[in-house]
C-alpha cells in the first residue's frame, strides 16, 4: 500500500514491520518487489512523493543532496553532486536509460600489478542472479556474450578476430521506455497493491540508532517533508532487518550521521570511493578500406525486439512511434580488452564505443574504464555546512585518480591502435591528454570539449564487501559486519568496479539480498 508520512501523528512509533528499507530508489524498490507475497511485513521509507516521475526532482528535496567536493573533482565536474543523483521516488533511475552489462569474472578477481581488491563472492554467484535482474530491464535472455545471437539481432558482424588480438566484443543494452527504466513507474503499481508492503512517502531518514555495543540497530528516526520543510517526527523500531538503500554516496552519509555506525577499526567507511572515468572522444583512426556497413551496424546498434518466448523477433531501427511495443530495447556492440590482455599489461577493464562517419572511413573512439578503490578517494561529512531542509552536515566527496588508472587509458589506446592498424587503420590520433601524472588531464568542466575527462555517475566502493570484517564494511550477504540486523543495498558494496554500468549488478545483488532476507525473516 501507499501511505504518506504526513498523515501520521507527530511522535508515532512504527513497530509492526519485519523489514525496513531506507530509500525508494532502484535497490530499495527491487528488494521490496521481491518480498511481495513473502512472510515479511515490509516498510519502504521514501523521501520522495508518489507522483514523482522524470528527471525533475522537487528542488527542496534535491537540495538535501548538496555537498562539497575535493579539489580534483572541482576541476573535472564542479556540479557533480547536484546532477549525479536524484533525491526522489525511483531515485536516480528517473535519469537513465538503464544501459546494462554484467560484470565478468576478471572484474571480480585480483589483478596483480593493477589492483589487489577482489570480491568475496565469485562470478557463478552473480550469474545465478543476473537472469532475474535482466527481467527488470525487460531484456529477454541473459546472453550478453552470445555474439551469434547479437549478430542476428543487430544485422551486423563484429570485426573478424585476428591472431594477436587483445580485444573481444561485448553487447550492451539500454532501455529507453520510461515505464520500465523508471523503477517506481515499473514497480509502483505492484507495490501499491501488495498486502505485505507499505511505501511511506515524504519519509526522510535522519539517523540509525543502535544498542550500546553498536552491534544491533534498535530504530531509525525519521521526519516527514512538508512543503519543503521538516514535518512530523516518527520512529521505526523492532524490525528484524534494516536495509540502507539510499545510493552509493548517501548511504555513507547516513552511517556517518549515525556516529560512524558500521565502520571498522581500519576506517573503511567512506574510503575507496570509485567512479568510472569517461572520455567521449579519446581518439580517431582513418580506415582503408572503409569499414564494411555490416561491421558498422554491429557497433552502431539498433532496436531489438524479443518475443514472449525469449526468442529474437527482430533487430531493426524502429520508427519512434513503435517504441511502445513490448520487449523492445536498444543494443550495441563495444570492444573491450580480453582478461589476458588486462593481466599481461597490468591495466583495468575498459569499454570502447565506436562511432563511424557516413562512409566508414573514420572511427571515433569513446572510452570508459575501471576505477580502483583508492584510499584517497573518500566520502565524509563536511561539518562546516548543513543541508537546507533538515540542517544535518552535508557530504564531502573527494575523488582522485591513480596513475594505474591513467595508465589504463594510455596503454589501452596503444592496444587499440594496434587493433585498427591490423585492419587497415592509419593516422591514429589521440585527442585527449595521456601524458603527465594522474592529476594532469584534458579538463573541460562544462563538457564543451568531448576529449575532457568526465566522472561517470556510478557511485561505487565506499561500503565495500569483504570476507573479513577488517577488510570492508559488509559481508557476503551485504550485512554490515559489525551490526547483526543492518544490510546495505547498492553499488557502495562493490569491492571493484569493472567498466560496465553498475545497475544490472545492483539489481542482481538486491534480488539476492531479498532472497537472503526471506530466510532471515522465516
Ligand atoms: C544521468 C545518469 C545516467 C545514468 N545512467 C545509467 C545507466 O545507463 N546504467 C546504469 O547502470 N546506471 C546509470 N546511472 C546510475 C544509476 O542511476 C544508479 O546506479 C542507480 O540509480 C543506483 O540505485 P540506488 O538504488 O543505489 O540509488 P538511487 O536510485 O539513487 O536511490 C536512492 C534512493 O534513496 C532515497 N534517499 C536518499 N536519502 C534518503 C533518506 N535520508 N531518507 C529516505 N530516502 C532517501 C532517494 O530519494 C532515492 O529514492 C546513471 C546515473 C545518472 C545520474
Amino acid at each position: 500500500m501507499y501511505l504518506d508520512a504526513n498523515s501520521l501523528p507527530d511522535g508515532t512509533t512504527l513497530s509492526n514491520f519485519d523489514v525496513c528499507i531506507a530509500g525508494g530508489g532502484v535497490a530499495g524498490l527491487v528488494i521490496a518487489s521481491e518480498l511481495i507475497g513473502s512472510n515479511a511485513r515490509v516498510l519502504v521509507l521514501s523521501n520522495g512523493q508518489a507522483t514523482d516521475a522524470g528527471p525533475a526532482p522537487d528542488p527542496a528535496r534535491q537540495s538535501i543532496y548538496n555537498g562539497t567536493i575535493g579539489p580534483f573533482m572541482t576541476k573535472v565536474r564542479p556540479e557533480f553532486l547536484a546532477v549525479s543523483r536524484l533525491n526522489m521516488y525511483g531515485g536516480t533511475s528517473n535519469h537513465f536509460w538503464f544501459n546494462a552489462y554484467p560484470l565478468d569474472q576478471a572484474d571480480l578477481e585480483p589483478r596483480p600489478g593493477y589492483r589487489d581488491a577482489s570480491w568475496p563472492i565469485g562470478i557463478d554467484e552473480l550469474n545465478s542472479y543476473y537472469p532475474r535482474a535482466n527481467r527488470y530491464g525487460d531484456y529477454g535472455p541473459f546472453n550478453y556474450r552470445d555474439i551469434a545471437f547479437w549478430s542476428a539481432a543487430l544485422h551486423g558482424q563484429p570485426f573478424a578476430q585476428m591472431d594477436g588480438d587483445h580485444f573481444s566484443n561485448a553487447v550492451f543494452r539500454g532501455q529507453k521506455k520510461t515505464n520500465i527504466s523508471q523503477f517506481q513507474t515499473q514497480l509502483g503499481g505492484a507495490l501499491q497493491a501488495a498486502g505485505n508492503v507499505t511505501v511511506l512517502f515524504n519519509a526522510h531518514v535522519l539517523q540509525v540508532a543502535a544498542n550500546d555495543s553498536r552491534s544491533h540497530v534498535t530504530s531509525v528516526s525519521c521526519a516527514s517533508i512538508q512543503d519543503g520543510k521538516p514535518g512530523i517526527h516518527f520512529t521505526v523500531d523492532s524490525c528484524r532487518a534494516y536495509v540502507l538503500a539510499q545510493g552509493g554516496i548517501e548511504t555513507v552519509r547516513m552511517l556517518r550521521l549515525s556516529g560512524g555506525l558500521g565502520d571498522n577499526a581500519q576506517g573503511h567507511l567512506g574510503s575507496g570511493f570509485m567512479l568510472h572515468p569517461v572520455i567521449r572522444t579519446t581518439a580517431t583512426v582513418d580506415m582503408s578500406p572503409p569499414v564494411d556497413p555490416t561491421v558498422r551496424a554491429f557497433y552502431r546498434g539498433s532496436e531489438v525486439v524479443i518475443g514472449d518466448d525469449g526468442q529474437l523477433v527482430t533487430g531493426r531501427v524502429l520508427d519512434p512511434l513503435e517504441l511502445g511495443a513490448n520487449h523492445d530495447f536498444v543494443a550495441w556492440g563495444m570492444l573491450g580488452p580480453t582478461a589476458e590482455a588486462m593481466a599481461e599489461n597490468r591495466i583495468g577493464s575498459f569499454h570502447v564505443l565506436l562511432s563511424f562517419d557516413d562512409t566508414g572511413e573514420q572511427i571515433t573512439l569513446a572510452y570508459n574504464w575501471e576505477s580502483v578503490p583508492n584510499p584517497a578517494s573518500t566520502i565524509a561529512l563536511d561539518q562546516s555546512q548543513v543541508d537546507p531542509v533538515f540542517g544535518q552536515p552535508v557530504v564531502n566527496v573527494d575523488w582522485n585518480v591513480l596513475e594505474t588508472e591513467k595508465r589504463t587509458l594510455r596503454v589501452g589506446l596503444e592496444l587499440m591502435e594496434g587493433f585498427f592498424k591490423a585492419r587497415g587503420g592509419s593516422n591514429f590520433q589521440v585527442l585527449t591528454k595521456t601524458d603527465g601524472g594522474p592529476e594532469d588531464w584534458t579538463f573541460s568542466p562544462d563538457f564543451s570539449d568531448p576529449a575532457g575527462l568526465r566522472p561517470g555517475d556510478h557511485h561505487m566502493g565506499a561500503l565495500r564487501m569483504s570476507a573479513a570484517a577488517e577488510d570492508g564494511i559488509v559481508d557476503r550477504d551485504c550485512r554490515v559486519h559489525t551490526v547483526d540486523n543492518l544490510f546495505v543495498a547498492g553499488s557502495g558494496v562493490f569491492p571493484t568496479s569493472g567498466s560496465a554500468n553498475p545497475t544490472l549488478t545492483i539489481v542482481a545483488l538486491a534480488v539476492r539480498l531479498a532472497d537472503h532476507l526471506k530466510t532471515v525473516i522465516q
